[in-house]
């Protein structure tokens, strides 16, 4: 028996060695965790349900040509996408302000590193610090911006408000040339997302703010996007009983 090369685990995934070079799998876990990892817990079942989530949105931003590390699921809990240096800074792109503020589309960075806390940072930052290029910058804005307004739609589509969400990216590199391509994943886990018409949190928020029900809103979203088994089509989500019993 072999056992397979671990290369790196995050909080909500583990990354293994692929099968050919240039690959990786990357696992899914059901570990949750908040306020940098302060907080810890597991969701039942996230782990398959973002594996599920991520791939569809993945596969449906490949086709408006966003370049993406996701090759295929391969069972429930992973997937195969191809190896990338990560950008060490998280996108985050929110759609929900008021006043003059929601004029603006807003896109903030952040660095990714856990000992500091993920600080917000600015331009000048990442290129003191050279964690990106400025070509880089700008693709990451371009794709940044246009994954946003995708999704807006297509969680429009399904009753949902896509208020904000967390992207990565990272380099690959073909001969002498490198480019940067959206990596990480897209879930409820880096996302908020919001029933249109109750206000109710379909995403993390629901274990951050110990509001119950977590698994039930992951599995609503994974439910409208068409991705559980039929007959489960039907099932209505009750998260009404979660804010009653906490009064909130
Ligand atoms: O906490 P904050 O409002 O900055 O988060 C903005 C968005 O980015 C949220 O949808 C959150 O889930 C996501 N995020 C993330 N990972 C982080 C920080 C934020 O997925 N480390």
């Amino acid at each position: 028996m072999s056992r397979r090369r671990q290369i790196y685990e995050g909080k909500a995934k583990i990354l293994y060695e692929g099968p050919e070079p240039g690959t990786l799998i990357q696992y899914f876990k059901d570990d949750a965790t908040a306020f940098n990892a302060q907080k810890k817990g597991t969701i039942a079942g996230k782990g398959v349900l973002n594996n599920r989530i991520s791939e569809h949105i993945f596969t449906l931003l490949g086709t408006i040509g966003i370049p993406h590390h996701f090759i295929r699921r391969l069972n429930m809990r992973e997937q195969l996408i191809r190896q990338v240096e990560i950008v060490p800074i998280e996108v985050v792109v929110r759609n929900v302000a008021a006043g003059t503020l929601s004029k603006r589309l807003i896109i903030e960075y952040y660095y990714k590193d856990d000992a500091l806390g993920d600080p917000l940072i600015a331009d000048e930052h990442i290129a003191c610090f050279g964690w990106a290029s400025q070509e880089e910058m700008n693709d990451m804005a371009d794709m940044a911006v246009r994954i946003n307004d995708f999704l807006a739609g297509l969680f429009a589509g399904i009753g949902i408000r896509l208020v904000d969400f967390k992207l990565e990216f990272g380099r690959i590199w073909e001969n002498d040339f490198s480019r940067v391509i959206l990596a990480d994943e897209i879930s409820p886990d880096g996302c908020r997302l919001w029933d249109m018409t109750t206000n109710e949190k379909l995403d993390k928020d629901r274990f951050r703010r110990d509001l119950g029900g977590e698994a039930e809103a992951y599995q609503e979203v994974a439910r409208r996007l068409g991705l559980m088994p039929e007959g489960e089509a039907n099932s209505v989500l009750d998260l009404e009983k979660h804010r009653k019993k906490r009064g909130k």
